[in-house]
């Protein structure tokens, strides 16, 4: 009906699969109604509602049953609340999809909305601002909400809190249950919503299944919201305006907003979508490029950042360099520079033109994604306002261009000029300009924003000689770096050299058509000699014109010394930066390129379009061997001290967050070859290019072992070719033993028995009020029989854990186990992060929850137990959906050296064979049995103690200096390649 829209079908490359091909069935549905709705006195009232609407239905009155339903029958679920929608989506076993479907609209047609659970229910609210709170970028867009005149829908509070939700309403005498009510009365109406599901059977039964479902849903007949009347977020006499925003983490940042009446309806020409790719491109003539040339930035990005009815927000961001921090205003004239430029310019319908060709390519050789992840963005697409009514139009919505309408470029632009400038300032206090500095101005009182207490100030009115200073750089007369203007640097980005036009197949599908059933091919082994290996594996699947390459180039002693691995890393990364304006073609031309530093020397990444893969993966070998070579040259020098600039940034603000440190810490005590970012911080201070030179002149001449893969449109003879261009780009380097490469070595938690070792550390960021526990069992060398009993007991608890710790006690918004692999060691984790309990406190809960878990696993029903074998194992077969993820799943097999293809089949197997006593006994034995052998990290919140902190009965506390070297080690001992290919 006109109502609803139901489509259904994989991504545009499916035609060549069956129906066989669903690997999950799934379900989005989208109501038009956000947070711009939310009552003045009930902030956060539309992310409320999306978490009550689960609290029971009529038909299913019990709140568990549907996390239970998902959880076995291997679906799981979620939702979301912006601005103007509020989008729910699950996805589960494509068996199971019509039972699923009549739970889920439950909660649309009849919730019970159980008021009892809403305590519970903010809490979640609560952890999740607690976690949202510690991001730079949330508390910037919430100052800016503070800014916006008041009157303006913008100036709000979506996330929704405690003080928001309880206390505030509370105060003010409003009645939440009633607000809850009256919100979900008012817009949860089918005539507001669209959905989008996704399944196994004929489009007619699932359009009745559809029917059937979502057709119990009322349509109140209410209009959608729209907020376009209103004035705009700044009235003009407020802009220019210029904020100053402490950061929490170290970053040097600069970012311009517009506010411009709302583009939602022309998401077919998508003109902000134009200006973006002009004003962010990273070619010659660009302003980014102009930026480094002169010292002051490292990265731009720009585009749409918001847009609703209310008002679209056009954003651009520049990371400054440690000088462009302290020359804010040569940045700003860049900047407005370029946009006066591109005015002089005038739109450009080639450029269009190109835009519109790559959106077809992508589109018409688009990948599968995860099915709910295309239900989601489907359904929100039908969502927006202006969404087109022809169902084919629906599928490409978000991705084609169709029409040119230069005007609405000349618009937008005419709108993004220093008199309507939004400029925020983000630098740290430890950065160049100090607290964000006076090099640009007086300042103003400093304020703090009060749901986030961000500080921030407002600076007074630009002076007249900044004003006339900008004015001048947009108008192209000034403004640059010496004598020249900007405006002299720029020029508009040559046609592009990597758009692919050959697009034929290697390897075309066979005349019926593929056999979806068939089991997929391993890849093969083309050559092996000292210098390398080359494994190739050509499409039998996908017939899409797009391949990948990845290789590892093995050097001796590549983690031998902190100073080894740092110059391995910055060589990476100088590598990418020298090659950064071709590889930014490329990537627009649809092919990426990845270029890093790993313990046993570099790897490197090609994957996209296959035409032009070859070159480019030559450029990235020819570029890095050439940094042996160019220790003085200018260009290497000026790449290398931006590089270094970044990277310090980024080691600087390393595990920010308790949830990043805690994983980070039970790897550095458990891999023997760790750099902690402390030292590296300030090792690598003192490094010069010519040290980088010299470092890989030493390494590449001192051999190297080149494993490389080579998947999707490419055969044999191609594949070999190109492995001999890359080792002759990289100056064919002398071989090496494969032996003499970096073996994994990891720390033994102990020799024999039991023991439990509790690592503590304090929380980075002093006002986080976070805390997180990572538990840790090492369980023993890798091996399929203990793999499969691994991935059972992470299937069996992922939901009990869940349902247990976060749904009930709500001990924390993030609470998960997962099994581990570190350098081929085989452990499990439970993980919780909690903004309300200490790690001792944490540690007890998940104790408890051991107890009972091991109690019930080995009292389940027989059936149960059965029907959650079958679901693990038909996730552990699940095909890839693209190239990218076959060789996500090969090529680790080929670095580590273990070349067991077939993994996956294996281990199903043993797991099937696994008996449920089997499983318990040894789950108990090796989690709280003589044979645990578990390492707790503690993450404790900012300005605890966590020397002084109580241990569990039994722990030990782990002093990770004076300790780990006292530890036993294991060496994963290498295999043997599989024979060659005939
Ligand atoms: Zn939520």
């Amino acid at each position: 009906g006109e109502e609803e829209g139901e489509e259904e079908g994989e991504g545009a490359d499916s035609e060549g699969e069956g129906a066989d091909s669903v690997k999950k069935a799934s379900f989005a549905l989208c109501v038009g109604v956000g947070y711009l709705s939310d009552p003045p006195n009930a902030n956060g009232l539309a992310h409320f509602v999306e978490h009550m609407v689960f609290m029971g239905t009529e038909k299913y009155p019990d709140e568990n049953e549907w996390a239970a339903f998902l959880s076995s029958h291997g679906g799981e679920d979620n939702g979301e609340t912006d601005a103007e929608t509020t989008c729910f989506y699950f996805d589960v076993h494509p068996n199971y999809l019509r039972e699923g479907l009549d739970r889920f609209c439950q909660f649309f047609a009849a919730p019970r909305f159980a008021w009892g659970s809403s305590e519970r229910e903010v809490k979640a609210i609560e952890s999740e601002f607690q976690q949202a709170k510690t991001s730079d970028s949330n508390r910037e867009a919430q100052v800016h909400a503070a800014l916006i005149d008041e009157a303006h829908p913008y100036n709000t509070f979506g996330w929704g809190d405690r003080r928001s939700l309880v206390e505030r309403p509370a105060a003010a005498r409003v009645d939440m249950q009633r607000e809850m009510r009256q919100f979900h009365a008012q817009h949860y109406s089918a005539g507001r919503m669209s959905a989008v599901v996704l399944g196994k059977e004929p489009l007619d039964e699932l359009q009745l299944w559809a029917l059937e479902s979502c057709g119990a849903i009322p349509n109140k007949q209410t209009s959608r919201p729209r907020f376009s009347s209103g004035p705009p977020p700044f009235a003009p006499h407020r802009l220019p305006l210029e904020v100053r925003v402490k950061p929490l983490k170290d970053v040097r940042r600069i970012d311009f907003s517009w506010f411009v009446p709302s583009l939602q309806e022309h998401h077919r020409c998508r003109p902000a979508e134009y200006v973006a790719h002009l004003l962010g491109h990273e070619g010659a003539g660009s302003c980014l490029a102009a930026l480094k040339a002169a010292g002051l930035a490292t990265d731009l990005s720009a585009g749409l950042q918001e847009d609703t009815s209310a008002a679209a927000e056009f954003a651009v961001s520049v990371d400054l360099t440690p000088r462009g921090a302290s020359e804010l205003d040569s940045v700003v004239a860049a900047v407005l520079a370029f946009l006066g430029f591109l005015v002089r310019a005038g739109p450009q319908a080639w450029v269009q033109e190109e835009l519109r060709g790559l959106a077809a390519l992508r589109f018409k050789f688009a990948e599968s994604e995860p099915e709910v992840d295309y239900c989601r963005r489907i359904a929100l697409s039908m969502a927006q306002p202006f969404y087109p009514p022809e169902p084919d139009a629906v599928l490409s919505g978000d991705h084609l261009l169709s029409a040119w309408r230069p005007e609405l470029v000349e618009e937008l632009l005419s709108r993004l000029t220093p008199s309507s400038l939004l400029l925020t300032v983000v630098i740290a206090e430890s950065g160049a300009a100090g607290d964000g500095g006076d090099a640009a101005g007086p300042g103003g009182e400093w304020q703090v924003e009060p749901w986030f207490d961000t500080q921030f100030r407002v600076c007074p009115p630009l002076s007249a000689e900044r004003r006339s200073l900008w004015d001048e750089a947009y108008a192209g007369a000034g403004g640059g770096p010496g004598d020249a203007p900007w405006a002299a640097l720029f020029a508009l980005p040559k046609p592009n050299p990597y758009i692919p036009t050959d697009l034929s197949l290697l390897c075309p599908p066979p005349a019926g058509g593929a056999d979806p059933s068939s089991k997929p091919s391993p890849p093969s082994l083309l050559e092996s000699t000292q210098s390398g290996c080359v494994f190739c594996l050509p499409d039998s699947r996908f017939f899409a014109p797009k391949g990948v390459v990845a290789l590892e180039i093995g050097t001796p002693g590549a983690s031998a010394s902190i100073e080894r691995r740092l110059l391995g890393e910055l060589a990476a990364k100088v590598c990418a930066e020298l090659l950064n304006e071709e590889s930014y073609s490329a990537s627009l031309g649809g092919l990426g390129l990845e270029i890093f530093a790993t313990p046993r020397g570099w790897a490197l990444q090609v994957d996209g379009f296959s035409h032009k893969m070859a070159q480019l993966g030559v450029r990235a070998c020819e570029t890095l061997a050439s940094l042996a070579t160019r220790g003085d040259d200018a260009e290497v020098g000026e790449a290398f001290s931006r590089v270094l600039q970044q990277y310090e940034l980024g080691l600087s603000n390393a595990c920010f967050k308790v949830g990043d440190r805690a994983p980070y810490e039970r790897r550095r005590v458990l891999e023997a070859s760790f750099f902690h970012y402390d030292d590296m911080l300030r090792a690598v201070r003192g490094l010069t290019p010519q040290q980088l030179a010299g470092f890989v002149a030493d390494t590449l001449g001192g051999g190297a072992y080149i494993s490389t893969y080579l998947g999707g449109n490419v055969d044999a003879a191609v594949a070999l070719s190109f492995s001999k261009a890359m080792h002759a780009a990289l100056g064919s380097p002398p071989p090496l033993q494969q032996s003499d490469v970096h073996a994994n070595t990891v720390m033994l938690l102990a020799d024999e028995g039991s023991c439990w070792l509790v690592w503590a550390v304090g929380a980075k960021n002093p006002t986080d009020s976070n805390s997180a526990v990572e538990t840790y069992w090492q369980l023993g060398p890798s091996e399929h029989g203990l793999s499969a009993r691994l991935t059972l007991l992470e299937h069996l608890m992922y939901e009990p854990l869940f349902d247990a710790l976060r749904t009930k006690q709500q001990l924390g918004y993030t609470v998960h186990c997962c099994a581990r692999n570190t350098l081929q060691m085989l452990g499990f984790t439970v993980t919780v992060v909690s903004a309300t309990h200490l790690p001792l406190e944490i540690e007890g809960r998940i104790g408890e929850f051991l107890a009972s878990f091991l109690d019930s696993l080995a009292a389940m029903p027989a059936t149960e137990f059965a029907k959650n074998v079958e679901a693990a194992v038909a996730n552990r077969l699940q095909r890839d959906r693209n190239l990218a993820e076959e060789a996500a799943r090969y090529f680790p097999e080929i670095e580590a050296r273990t070349f067991v293809f077939d993994r996956a089949e294996r281990e199903a197997e043993l797991m099937r064979a696994t008996s449920q006593s089997e499983l318990a006994e040894w789950a108990r034995r090796a989690l709280v049995g003589d044979e645990a052998r578990r390492l707790s990290v503690h993450v404790h919140k900012g300005g605890a103690d966590p020397a002084g902190e109580a241990l569990p009965d039994g722990a030990l506390r782990f002093e990770l200096e004076t300790e780990k070297a006292k530890l036993s080690t294991w060496t994963q001992p290498d295999e043997p390649l599989p024979p060659l290919a005939m």
